[in-house]
């Protein structure tokens, strides 16, 4: 059963008088078949949590522990968080010149399967899970990210999301920019990978509306780069009606 497990980490990003420490010692553990909704203000360092268990360059681990199944996730490089089944939807997906999301999925899919998809059943696949979340099948041959609108970039995420089957799944903001009907869209392809009750789900967000459409299991508050309260759904309630004021840094 998968687990991913955070211990005490702390990270540190390159500020203009040196390095800043912005996680100052997250906890948490997703298992496999669980929804965690981490919710706070902006600026809290909730997207550095995803870029740094993702292994983006820009961020310092300085202390504590990620890992998969007991495996070191921080040792790993990108390529292999991937293969190990992590799969990071980024707040501000980035455009790839050239690499056609067609190509882009195969290429990923590849790399996940440790051998490429039979390309028949494959393009069934694609264009069902197109279908599924409402992209356009010329999108297909549209470069990644290139042009693509807020709700585009979006849906391409968890269609990638839904194709490569991670153990463990970390949305970042991914209802932000969102109408109501591309949310309901995008909610529901999350909640079909979910069914499968193979993969854990950590949510990102900074408002409770798309908890309307995925039904978190547990929910934390994140503030000043670290989680002060976990609970379940109810958490969320309370955040709606009351905000993060309460929780405005008492020691900073
Ligand atoms: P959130 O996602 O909760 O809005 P972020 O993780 O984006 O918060 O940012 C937390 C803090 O870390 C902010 O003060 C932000 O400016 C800073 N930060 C994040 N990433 C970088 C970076 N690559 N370089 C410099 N500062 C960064
Ligand atoms: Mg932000
Ligand atoms: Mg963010």
């Amino acid at each position: 059963m998968a687990t991913l497990e955070i211990k005490d980490l702390h990270v540190t990003v390159e500020g203009e008088n040196g390095p800043r420490e912005i996680l100052r010692g997250v906890n948490l553990t997703v298992k496999e078949g669980e929804t965690h909704a981490i919710m706070g203000p902006n600026g809290s360092g909730k997207s550095t949590l995803a870029y740094s268990i993702a292994g983006h360059p820009k961020y310092t681990i300085t202390s504590g522990t990620v890992t998969l199944d007991g495996e070191d996730v921080l040792a790993m490089t990108v390529d292999e968080r991937a293969r190990a089944g992590m799969f990071l939807a980024m707040q501000y997906p980035v455009e790839i010149p050239g690499v056609t999301v067609s190509n882009f999925l195969r290429t990923a899919a590849t790399a996940i399967r440790g051998e490429a998809p039979k390309l028949r059943t494959w393009v069934k696949e694609v264009n069902g899970a197109m279908e599924a979340i409402q992209m356009d099948k010329a999108m297909a041959e549209r470069n990644v990210n290139e042009g693509f609108s807020g709700g585009e970039k979006k849906r391409h995420e968890i269609l990638q999301m839904e194709l490569l089957k991670p153990k463990i799944a970390i949305l970042d903001e991914t209802d932000s920019g969102l109408d109501v009907d591309a949310l309901k869209t995008v909610s529901e392809g999350v909640n079909r990978v979910r069914e499968s009750g193979e993969v854990g789900t950590l949510l990102i967000t900074h408002y409770t509306r798309i908890l309307r459409y995925i039904k978190p299991d547990f929910v934390h508050v994140f503030s000043d780069g670290r989680i002060v309260e976990s609970g379940g759904p109810e958490l969320a309630d309370k955040l709606e009606s009351e905000g993060y004021e309460s929780y405005a840094k008492a020691g900073a």
